[in-house]
């Protein structure tokens, strides 16, 4: 496989862009390789600029849950596209999105949206802090909201990565009002409700998905549901990947826990920028302009971004049964997987929920972020390089999510298995 335009492309990026990319993950650095440049998507493939064409397993890191070029969004966004880019007023497109995610979630009954999840993630806390008058918040070691600077206290995804959980530039002024707690360990958040009065929220990916696949339990959950009701704090789930990718009537519906605000994303944008708050009435009512909480976005509600959520959403609806056919074939594929490394005597935990899947190069089972940091990332590093030369493009990191498209089709899936069944005798 001849990757020559991609390392020329990655070294004229590098000059003019901090790392070559728009997005740390993208570069690559924790398998040590080189990032594709990519062409163009159509429907489960990517092709990047040397004409390689790999079945992808990131879609964008999560948004693109019909695959590339689905005709429908496309449609619908040079439609939209055709009636003007922005105009900073409201459309009726923001409405019809509001009722169908007010559908969707039972604990939203009305909802914001911005343009990206970081900025949903910010927008909520603040509101939090707004409602409760409350200034501490409590997050999880390896959950990761987004780049905000009170977020960015231990936190998964690209951060986990680069091994620099708290980044320069962040005052400690403003993260010691964030209190870190262990994910699925409730002895934890209790200390940290005997060390503050003060909390406002909790924030917590309900199906973690930026530590590598990490789904909180049950009783967890709903235990810190009770540790927030009985102290006046509020529960917030970040589903900014997991919302409409592990059940499109969100975490709660999985979990039977109810939430007080729900932050959304990826997906809800059908591929396009978009990110999305919500909750109680009551709550949202001190928002800006009903109330005094100051939040707002040139671009929110972009008419052409909520053309592209809103067709990803009727799909959706239209097809209510989707999501068990997504998790049928990512079951399917860790299961593979698992099976495959068995074979070569190499240690693998799997996991899926709904279209969302992980695995992890461990021989003991991961249910927080310490656990998932004792995993074999060289091991990860060597299977991602032998997958990319197969033709299988997953995510570049031991500790990020794979998704499964409506494009991803069950042979794809069993050849997936096949190359991995090579790979795994390659590297083992
Ligand atoms: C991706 C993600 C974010 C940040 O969203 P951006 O659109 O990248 O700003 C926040 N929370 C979770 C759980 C995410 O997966």
């Amino acid at each position: 496989m001849s990757i020559e335009k991609s390392v020329k492309a990655f070294e004229e990026a590098q000059k003019l862009i901090p790392g070559g990319v728009n997005s740390p993950v993208r570069a690559f650095a924790s398998v040590g390789g080189i990032p594709r440049f990519i062409a163009s998507g159509e429907g489960a493939y990517i092709i990047d600029i040397d004409g390689n064409k790999y079945v992808d397993y990131v879609q964008s890191w999560g948004p693109l849950i019909f695959g590339h070029r689905n005709e429908e969004i496309e449609t619908a966004v040079i439609e939209a596209v055709k009636h003007g880019l922005s105009f900073g007023a409201p459309t009726e497109a923001e409405t019809e999105l509001a009722s169908m995610v007010t559908n969707f979630f039972e604990s939203i009954d009305k909802v914001r949206f911005v343009s990206s999840g970081t900025e949903a993630v910010m927008s909520a806390i603040r509101l939090a802090r707004g409602f409760t008058g409350r200034d501490d918040i409590v997050k999880f070691t390896g959950c990761y909201h987004g780049h905000s600077d009170s977020l960015l206290v231990q936190a998964g995804s690209g951060a986990a990565t680069f091994g620099n959980p708290s980044s320069p530039g962040v005052p400690a002024d403003f993260t010691k009002h964030t209190l870190l707690a262990t994910y699925n360990d409730i002895e934890s958040v209790k200390k940290c409700f005997t060390d503050s009065k003060d909390i406002a929220c909790v924030i917590i990916e309900p199906i973690a998905g930026n530590m590598g696949l990490v789904p909180a339990d049950k009783e967890f959950l709903a235990e810190l549901r009770r540790l927030c009701d009985e102290n006046g704090t509020l529960l917030i789930f970040d589903e900014v990947m997991s919302g409409f990718r592990a059940s499109i009537f969100g975490a709660e519906s999985i979990t039977g826990v109810k939430p007080d605000i729900v932050t959304l994303g990826k997906v809800i944008g059908g591929g396009m920028p978009v990110g999305a708050f919500g909750g109680r009435s009551e709550i949202m009512a001190k928002l800006s302009p009903e109330g005094p909480v100051y939040q707002a976005g040139t671009l929110s509600g972009n008419p052409v971004a909520m053309a592209a959520g809103l067709a990803a959403l009727k799909k959706l609806k239209a097809h209510a049964r989707v999501m068990d056919v997504l998790h049928g074939r990512a079951a399917r594929l860790v299961d593979g997987m698992k099976e495959m490394a068995q074979k070569h005597g190499i240690s693998l935990q799997v996991d899926s929920r709904g279209s969302m899947f992980g695995f992890f190069f461990n021989d003991k089972p991961v249910k927080n972020f310490a656990d998932a940091l004792t995993s074999d990332t060289v091991m990860f590093a060597k299977f991602h390089a032998g997958m990319l030369d197969e033709g299988y493009y997953f995510a570049c990191s031991q500790f990020e999510t794979g998704f499964i498209s409506t494009a991803t089709t069950d042979a794809m899936i069993e050849e997936t298995i096949k190359a991995a069944d090579r790979v795994f005798g390659r590297i083992k």
